[in-house]
């Protein structure tokens, strides 16, 4: 059964912290149940706003992913699916939990391969729909887009390029989109990402913590129809209306690929956009950004910091100006082009997009001055 999604209900940005366990003394005093923190006394005289609580949509601790994943992601993955536009963000300093949040680990899950299992199962349990997959993944460094999906040698002499279409439409160009049928197709899309990521750059933590990873999956859908009016299309529907997963049906080159050993459902049905039933397209993007720390050496403080803390002030920007426009009915111009990536996720921001942000912050006193401009970000874009 396809949820139905209370769209209006929601708020257009959703801000959370996530505070990571210590070993150590914790600088911050968390109060999950009325989603708030503040800053322990005893570290105040490193802030300059001690006495301040602040409130968020969620404030979580913990090592779980499961709770993280259905507190801020799940209605925005199940909101994709029904045709929203949606961005989840991690933003905090390097080793606050971003990539541990989004990518997680084998045993620990995080919210991409949790997204991705749920838009499986989306799937899976709305029969009446047939679902065409697209996958991309791709790096923003010094304000230049590299596709991870291509071999790092091509992608380094190709940077992708932003090129406004047809209304607010952007085209990414060149740009590799993978059609994928199943989890494990997806998983193998993210581990040569990762792979390519990897071995484009001699530093992997060093670039990594200084430059954008985005993984977009571009959703479309459209009602299944009798068939009729798709003339190559001779597999009638069950009676039932339900498909048979992975049989019976004349689906394109890609899905036949991916068969799935191992797995006994192949998900939905997928493909072929056309015909006369109206198509939903919407786009789910998953970004792991650069570390939030100020520049502390003279290299950071040329090119590289400079980038970087220019693209997260203009997130900031974009992102505050949204939130206030829709809460305030005001049109107050976005500043979308003053970076790449905003630039680039402009449709996917814009309109009745859902947009959800994860601060993570260490809870290290040594940290406390970086997880305090944490903490003002998402008070600023809330
Ligand atoms: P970032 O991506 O922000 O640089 P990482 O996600 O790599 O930070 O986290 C740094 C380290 O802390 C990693 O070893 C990670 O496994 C661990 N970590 C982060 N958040 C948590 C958490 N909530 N629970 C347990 N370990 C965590
Ligand atoms: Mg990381």
């Amino acid at each position: 059964r396809a949820a139905t999604h209370d769209h209006g209900k929601e708020d257009k940005v959703m801000v959370s912290i996530r505070i990571r366990p210590t070993e150590g003394p914790s600088a911050w005093v968390p109060h999950p149940s009325a989603n708030s923190l503040k800053l322990d006394p005893a570290y105040a005289k490193t802030s300059s706003t001690p006495a301040q609580t602040f409130n968020f949509d969620a404030v979580l601790t913990g090592t779980p992913n499961k709770p993280i994943y259905s507190t801020v992601a799940r209605s925005h993955v199940h909101a994709a699916m029904e045709g929203f536009n949606a961005v989840i963000f991690a933003y905090g300093q390097t080793a606050s939990g971003k990539t541990f949040t989004l990518s997680g680990d084998d045993t620990e899950p995080g919210i991409i391969p949790r997204a991705m299992k749920g838009v499986f199962a989306f799937i899976r349990r709305t029969p009446e729909r047939e679902y065409l997959l697209r996958c991309s993944y791709l790096e923003i460094y010094n304000e230049t887009i590299h596709d991870l999906l291509a071999p790092p040698t091509s992608a380094a002499k190709n940077p992708v390029q932003i090129q406004g279409g047809v209304g607010n439409e952007i085209i990414l160009a060149p740009l590799r989109e993978e059609v994928v049928t199943s989890l494990k197709g997806v998983k193998e899309v993210l581990r040569r990402g990762e792979g390519n990521r990897r071995t484009a750059c001699t530093d992997w933590n060093q670039r990594s913590s200084r430059s954008h990873s985005v993984f977009r999956m571009v959703i479309e859908s459209r009602e299944r129809g009798s068939g009729a009016e798709d003339d190559d299309d001779d597999v009638p529907l069950p009676s039932n209306g339900r498909h048979t997963p992975g049989h019976g049906r004349n689906t394109p080159g890609p899905r036949s690929q991916t068969p799935g050993p191992g797995r006994s459902q192949t998900p939905g049905p997928v493909l072929q956009a056309r015909g006369g039933r109206s198509v939903q397209t919407s786009v789910l993007s998953l970004i792991d950004l650069a570390g939030s720390e100020k520049a502390t050496s003279d290299k950071d403080r040329t090119r590289e910091g400079k980038y970087i803390n220019t693209s997260l002030l203009t997130l900031g920007t974009v992102i505050g100006t949204l939130a206030d426009n829709a809460a305030k009915h005001k049109n107050d111009h976005v500043p979308y082009r003053n970076s790449k990536l905003t630039r680039m996720l402009q449709p996917s921001l814009s309109g009745n997009a859902r947009i959800s942000v994860i601060c993570t912050i260490n809870p290290d006193p040594g940290a406390v001055s970086e997880s305090m401009s944490t903490l003002l970000f998402a008070k600023r874009i809330k």
